[in-house]
């Protein structure tokens, strides 16, 4: 996706003042540092410009999920502290530390990596350890935690690696009554304390994603890791105004063609839509190339000559057809896919309800050939 400064074929327009009002929100709430999560080119929004925006918002400290995403920060000037936390056996550990990037360590030997890393640049490295209480994804489980500790403990003590960030990830933030939350924070907490027998008392504590940072004051602990809500979407599915929260993004297009048509035609592939009556078909020139999925054949809403119709017919690669009916539309005219949805407009979450999936998977995948157009001014260069 490219960038263009003026209204195009098919955008999506980012409100970076909404990013940086969301993040002040939060922000407010919480009362103590955020780290907002840029990672996935800041939730499809733009990496860069997502960041400076949350910056401009109140944002502490910015966080991704792999190195490169952190050194695309630094080389466009972007100096706030920054952690990448999905690192492998290839991660470039030198070039993190260079760029003055904190990093996260799983287990014994993605630590040795980077203590060696430090050795060899010259560093302290600035390392968080993750442990998995619960979620089984990232993190070293309970049974590795107190030898990754003393580990870490004397690598900080040899002055390769200072111990700045304890952390962990939750499974069910969204479904705040879970039983696996009081689970996942009784374990943090041992772990914790595992820590910091170790000797890693320096080291912040942070746990909540957005659904925690909205709805689990318990898990916020030293620090908060939101990323969707900074975009302006309830991870639990509601509606982000209850929040504060307004979305960020609007996904438009302009009508390539028109035509009118008489009852029974076949439209698009497989002719799975057909109209009752004469009609006026709209084409709109996106498709799932540029992340509009192919599965919202005749479910999707979008916002086209004053009203939403659902998408007639199978998506296509490059574009899908609306059935206007009698109201007027032409070529050139703008259909929206989805944005804040007060002016009528779908949201992301209704995408998400007829895709059978979450408005973070539509947010940041939408791509393809839109352009991304900014509007607001919080951040900009
Ligand atoms: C993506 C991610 C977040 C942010 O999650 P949201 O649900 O978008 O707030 C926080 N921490 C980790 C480890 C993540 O992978």
């Amino acid at each position: 996706m490219t960038t263009d400064p003026g209204a195009g074929r098919a955008e999506v327009v980012v409100d970076l003042d909404a990013i940086a009002a969301n993040t002040a929100v939060l922000r407010e709430r919480v009362a103590r540092p955020l780290m907002a999560v840029v990672k996935a080119d800041g939730y499809g929004h733009g990496l860069v410009p997502a960041a400076r925006a949350v910056l401009a918002g109140g944002a502490d400290e910015l966080g991704v999920a792999v190195i490169d995403e952190a050194l695309a920060l630094r080389a466009a000037g972007v100096t706030a502290p920054v952690l990448a936390w999905l690192n492998g056996p290839d991660a470039d550990y030198p070039a993190a530390l260079a760029a003055d990037v904190e990093v996260s360590v799983n287990a014994g030997w993605g630590l040795a990596d980077v203590a060696a890393a430090a050795r060899s640049t010259g560093r302290t490295a600035r390392v968080h350890l993750a442990v998995d209480t619960g979620l089984s994804r990232e993190g070293a489980p309970p049974d590795e935690w107190p030898d990754l500790v003393a580990a870490a403990a004397r690598a900080q003590a040899d002055g390769d690696v200072a111990v700045v960030g304890l952390w962990s990830h939750m499974a069910y933030a969204d479904a705040p009554t879970h039983p696996t939350i009081g689970a996942q924070v009784r374990v943090f907490e041992e772990a914790v304390a595992v820590a910091r027998a170790a000797g890693l008392t320096d080291a912040r504590r942070h746990l909540a994603n957005s659904a925690a940072t909205l709805a689990l004051p318990d898990t916020w602990y030293d620090l908060v890791r939101p990323g969707i809500a900074l975009y302006g979407l309830d991870p639990m599915g509601g509606d982000p105004a209850r929040h504060g929260l307004r979305p960020a993004m609007t996904v438009r297009a302009q009508v390539a063609l028109t035509k009118r048509v008489p009852a029974g035609v076949g439209v698009s592939y497989g002719h799975t839509y057909s109209p009752d009556r004469e009609t006026t078909l709209a084409l709109v020139p996106v498709g799932y190339a540029d992340g509009v999925p192919r599965s919202l054949g005749n479910r999707a809403p979008v916002l086209a000559a004053g009203a939403q119709r659902t998408i007639a017919g199978r998506v296509c690669m490059d574009q899908f057809v609306l059935d206007i009916g009698d109201d007027a539309i032409a070529a050139g005219d703008e259909v929206v896919l989805w944005g804040p949805g007060d002016a009528g407009e779908p949201t992301a979450q209704q995408w998400a309800d007829a895709a059978d999936t979450i408005h973070y998977e539509l947010v940041t995948r939408v791509g393809g050939r839109f352009v991304r157009r900014y509007v607001g001014t919080a951040g900009a260069v």
